[in-house]
């Protein structure tokens, strides 16, 4: 579904992301884990294309990213060619950016109306049955100052599900979250996964990597040190580096 190759991203003088290579395959769960500022967050916006990457390409079910090959070289894609290869792609961040001022459902319902110029009645029926599905049928009129954290953040879900993405790109989805509100966001994608979604997922919850995931894949200094099953890479970690960012979650 999406293949990496040679990715490198710099911000300056400084190279965040150093030759990515990764393969996403369609029904994969793969996370993402790493220090802080290993480039994990650069590599999923890289995928999206919200940070343009240097060098190397993106594939998105065969179409590269951001860029097009031109007799004189790259030249960066339209914003209507963007929009097109970045349709698969759903996104769900951190912070849940939702706006105050609305409703759920019309937060939920914004992109598909907006961007997508679906008809109100349709989009409100696709709201209804993305909220369904993260549990908040009953929560369409509240707005998002009135949802726990949790439920913001499964409301973000719902929205990024409306547009029917073919993969989902998870940043720390539970990271700006109480502890007990961690689980229901995890469960909510773990339903994801066990419907066959693919998903790429930058997450600290080493539990939800170890049983959840087909796949994780550990970066440092804007690298893949290692990846593999979470059975090989949690029990036996090749790396020396890996190893001791383990010890730091036991
Ligand atoms: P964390 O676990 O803290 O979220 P991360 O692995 O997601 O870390 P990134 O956010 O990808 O790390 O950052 C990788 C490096 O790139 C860091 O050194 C960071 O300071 C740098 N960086 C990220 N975004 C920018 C930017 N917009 N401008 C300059 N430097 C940036
Ligand atoms: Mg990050």
């Amino acid at each position: 579904a999406i293949s990496v190759r040679g990715l490198e991203k710099r911000f300056g003088e400084r190279t965040v992301l150093n030759g990515i290579d990764l393969d996403i395959h369609a029904g994969d769960v793969a996370c993402i884990i790493g220090p802080s500022g290993s480039g994990k967050s650069t590599l999923l916006r890289s995928i999206a294309f919200l940070d343009p990457y240097d060098a190397g390409e993106v594939n998105v079910f065969g179409r590269m990213m951001g860029w097009r090959e031109t007799p004189l070289g790259r030249e960066r894609a339209g914003a209507k060619e963007l929009a097109d290869v970045r349709r698969p792609l759903g996104m769900v961040f951190q912070h849940f950016h939702l706006w105050p001022h609305m409703n759920v459902l019309d937060n939920v319902t914004l992109a598909l109306r907006l961007v997508h110029r679906v008809p109100r009645a349709e989009a409100e029926e696709t709201g209804h049955a993305a909220l369904a599905k993260v549990g908040l049928a009953a929560f369409a009129d509240r707005r998002p100052e009135s949802l726990s954290g949790g439920q913001k953040q499964r409301v973000a879900i719902a929205r990024a599900l409306t547009v029917k993405p073919k993969v989902m790109l998870f940043d720390e989805p539970t990271s700006a979250l109480d502890p007990e509100l961690v689980g229901e966001v995890l469960s909510v994608m773990r339903a994801l996964a066990a419907e066959g979604m693919t998903m790429l997922i930058v997450t600290h919850e080493m539990g939800f990597a170890a049983h959840a995931a087909n796949r994780v894949v550990f970066m440092d200094g804007g690298r893949i040190v290692e990846e593999g099953s979470p059975q090989t890479l949690f029990a036996a970690p090749k790396s020396e580096r890996l190893s001791q960012f383990l010890q730091t979650w036991r």
